[in-house]
């Protein structure tokens, strides 16, 4: 009810959250995407379901994925040009992990929809020693992807999915040397996109050092501030 109130309200909700890795933007996207009544759209979930089926993107994606690497451009583009064209978008969408370089906010741009006016984008700010301490602890459903923490968040039966019942892995790319590649990919290429959006759309920090249902009150606040 209040999900379909709300999309009423805003006709069109065009959402972006850009972070560091263990930001909470993939547990946020879900809660958000599912109040507003849009799909969330999260470029590492598609990738690794690529990777699973083996797809020719799979492929290409997944030794670069393992290593902490960012896949090319043109073919981030591409998966999200074609998703956000797909009926379920008409009303708009949340963004996790797309864009993550500039060449790839210049590829969003000039999608239909894609005037970076129309998108509120969340920049969410969490201190590095907390972010490694919670990609160190975080574990993963090869079946639905649902991620829990350890310590934080943990299964009701341990290292169990709550959702699906399969048993739950540390995904390699949280493994520590990797996790510092992917911090430092997204020092040098994607925390740039903060300052591209600072003058070009609606940007929002976002104090993700906090519980979760504090972040996603924030959230919410700053959506309805912006319809
Ligand atoms: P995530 O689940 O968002 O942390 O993404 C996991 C991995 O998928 C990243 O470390 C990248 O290797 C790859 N990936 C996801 N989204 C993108 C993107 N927009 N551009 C390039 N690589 C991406």
């Amino acid at each position: 009810m209040a999900a379909a109130s709300t999309r009423a309200a805003h006709d069109k909700v065009r959402v972006i959250f850009l972070g560091p890795p263990g930001a909470g933007k993939g547990t946020q996207a879900v809660r958000l995407a599912t109040h507003l009544g849009v799909p969330k759209i999260s470029t590492g979930e598609m990738l690794r379901t690529a990777i699973a089926k083996s797809t020719p993107l799979g492929r290409e994606a997944g030794p670069l994925m393992e290593q902490g690497r960012l896949v090319p451009d043109a073919l981030l583009v591409k998966l999200i040009g074609e998703r956000t064209a797909e009926g379920d978008c008409r009303l708009g969408f949340v963004l996790d992990g797309f864009p993550r370089t500039l060449p790839q906010a210049e590829g969003l741009e000039q999608m239909p929809g894609g005037d970076p006016r129309g998108f509120i984008v969340f920049d969410f700010q969490v201190p590095r020693e907390e972010l490694m301490q919670r990609l160190s602890g975080r574990r993963w459903c090869p079946s639905c992807q649902a991620t829990y923490h350890v310590t934080n968040d943990p299964p009701k039966r341990p290292m169990i999915c709550d959702v699906c019942g399969s048993g739950l892995v540390q995904r390699e790319d949280d493994l520590e040397a990797v996790v510092e590649r992917r911090l430092r990919e997204y020092d040098e290429r994607t925390h740039p996109l903060i300052e591209y959006y600072r003058s070009r759309a609606r940007m929002r920090p976002i104090d993700g050092n906090r519980p979760q249902d504090a972040v996603f009150q924030g959230l919410l606040q700053a959506v309805e501030a912006c319809a």
